[in-house]
């Protein structure tokens, strides 16, 4: 059967080609087709015909031409030609139209190119400001389309997801007001009302929360958020997240609505996964693995040894947590590259770490190390055990108080592991249980571990006063591979333990109501309990296409420092403009380097 063509509208509009490339083949062969895209390479073929290798979106295919037909790399071109069957053997098996060629063509150029600054190949190595400066140029390149597409289907499959949930898409606003995420926002000054601004949102947290006191009951987006943030790396000012928020729901079912779409953008990204996604609490997680995103596809767990040396006469193992990990790759780790382990630990912020070596883990265990000889031999014993250190193995060890003692240690494991991960295992995990406050900030104030509308455990709130930092929140993060996908919460909607938070959080009712009066407003009106998440697409698309980096999926990213080398954004604005904003600017010191 002959492929469809392309104009199968019903109003049979004639475009300017009959087909996509892919579509062709051998039951074409004898059709008149015509075919549109950029010339990807002219080879001469003998005296009087040229071969060209024509893309479209779809693949590539190979028209014979007369040699007076000029065209050169990125020329537009529609080709109008019969489909021929490829002679025996000249068949190229790596396209999906290999098997067939068009002949008897007519070539007409719809736009000619200049000399382009790389070729549009995915094989060659193009330095990344050259690609993001000729960004369009890039994105033709296969492994750029196929990342967009499949950004756009997983998108759209998370979107079928949520919507299969009951969940109703609605856009909240850009030009937005200032939230407590902890980002700083991008500030948009108002030509009508000069003086004043608004912010791009961080995400669309206040909106959300909104939509449920409005009743929507189940609302998602997937949002742009912006954040005014030091780039960290992999990071963009920009970037999307699934938004979602619901009422009347527990924390148990929040999860299982994102779940459920994470399973269906995998699925429709073809990398298996493994359902239910399992669940770790933020203390077993800090404990076993040193981190609150665990990447749990290589084991080397952390392990509590403190009290194995609660007599020791060893300075370095005097301390109130002893953490130890069997070393990932043993045999990698020289002398030298020991060293080079503790000083690590040492820019890690640790006082020290201490290895072992097991030459023998049977008949008396024996263990090389600079302390070995003031360990007794039940210390070594009980070490090697609690470890399930084997002969050959490297155990580390670093002391300090617990969180430090984790936090140091989780980064080596990661550190020395990494390379051990299965890069096409997908290990997803929820952890749960997060402390409500993080900490202290300089002026002794508690720092919220998620944002301030969280809701505390309520098993926890006897302890708010009393004990804030061993509170636990109802909050929850999403993590792959290593990777915090995104957090969510079930927060809070009585005005009464709100007020409770801000005040321990430093936020005076005056503060509270000026930064977010309209939200104690709306929460006076009949606020139904509600709770919700936020994932970051760009990093899972990343993932599941299987890119480090996450400018890999986004069409027209920044670079590190924020600046956009296609368009030179950002650029100084004129004076008018700053005038008519009401605003001026001190001159800027420029750079004479
Ligand atoms: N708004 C939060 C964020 O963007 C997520 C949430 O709590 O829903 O991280």
């Amino acid at each position: 059967m002959a492929s469809k063509p392309v104009h199968d509208s019903a109003f049979e509009a004639e475009g300017l080609r009959s087909h996509y490339i892919s579509s062709l083949g051998v039951a074409d062969v004898g059709n008149r087709v015509s075919v549109c895209g950029w010339v990807s390479r002219v080879r001469e073929h003998g005296e009087h015909l040229v071969f060209v290798d024509l893309r479209d979106r779809t693949g590539v295919v190979q028209v014979v031409a007369h040699s007076s037909v000029v065209v050169r790399s990125e020329f537009v071109i529609r080709v109008s030609g019969m489909v021929s069957k490829r002679p025996t053997g000249t068949e190229n098996p790596s396209l999906g139209s290999g098997e067939i060629e068009l002949v008897d063509t007519d070539i007409e150029v719809l736009s000619s190119s200049e000399l382009v600054p790389f070729a549009i190949h995915d094989r060659l190595e193009v330095d990344e400001a050259t690609r993001l400066k000729f960004r369009y140029l890039d994105l033709r390149r296969e492994k750029m389309q196929h990342n967009l597409r499949m950004r756009a289907k997983i998108n759209s499959a998370i979107r079928s997801s949520m919507e299969r949930q009951g969940f109703t898409e609605i856009e909240t606003p850009l030009l937005w007001t200032p939230t407590p995420e902890g980002a700083r926002e991008f500030v948009v000054p108002s030509r009508l009302h000069p003086g004043a601004s608004y912010v791009l949102p961080q995400s669309p947290q206040i909106a959300k929360q909104l939509l449920m006191v409005a009743g929507f009951d189940r609302y998602y987006q997937i949002a742009r958020c912006l954040r005014d943030e030091d780039l960290r790396a992999d990071r963009q000012f920009e970037f999307t997240q699934l938004d979602l928020e619901a009422s009347f729901v527990s924390q148990r079912e929040v999860m299982g609505f994102v779940s459920s779409a994470v399973m269906e953008a995998a699925s429709v990204a073809g990398v298996a996964v493994t359902s239910p996604i399992g669940e770790i609490t933020w203390k077993d997680s800090m404990d076993r693995y040193g981190v609150d995103k665990p990447d749990m596809r290589f084991g080397n767990e952390l392990v509590d040894v403190t009290t194995i040396f609660s007599s020791t006469s060893v300075k370095a193992l005097n301390s109130p947590c002893l953490k130890a990990i069997v070393a990932p790759n043993p045999s990698l780790l020289s002398r030298s590259k020991l060293d080079d382990l503790v000083d690590r630990a040492k820019r890690l912020g640790a006082k020290g770490l201490l290895w072992l070596k097991v030459v023998s883990a049977d008949h008396g265990v024996q263990l090389e190390s600079p302390v070995s000889k003031f360990l007794s031999d039940v210390e070594s014993q009980s070490l090697v055990s609690a470890t399930g250190a084997v002969a050959g193995d490297v155990i580390l060890v670093v002391g300090d108080e617990w969180m430090k003692a984790c936090q140091i240690l989780g980064q080596i494991r990661l550190d020395l592991g990494k390379d051990q991960a299965d890069s096409s295992e997908f290990r997803f995990v929820w952890v749960v249980d997060f402390p409500l406050f993080e900490g202290f900030d300089e002026d002794g104030q508690l720092i919220s571990a998620h944002h301030p509308f969280t809701m505390p455990n309520e098993e926890d709130f006897s302890k708010l006063d009393s004990d804030p930092l061993s509170v636990r929140s109802q909050s929850y993060d999403l993590v792959l591979n290593g990777w915090e996908l995104g957090s969510g919460s079930i927060r809070i909607h009585r005005s009464d333990i709100q007020s409770k938070v801000f005040s321990l959080l430093g936020i005076g009712s005056e503060e509270a109501k000026s930064r977010f009066g309209f939200l104690l407003e709306a929460f006076r009106f009949g606020a139904p309990p509600h709770g919700g998440f936020a994932f970051g697409i760009d990093r899972l698309v990343a993932l599941l296409v299987g890119e480090d980096n996450i400018r890999e999926v986004i069409a027209f990213p920044k670079t590190q420092s924020g600046s956009d080398l296609m368009t030179g954004a950002p650029k100084e604005i004129d004076q008018k403009l700053w005038d008519l904003l009401g605003l001026s600017v001190k001159p800027q010191k420029k750079d004479l380097s």
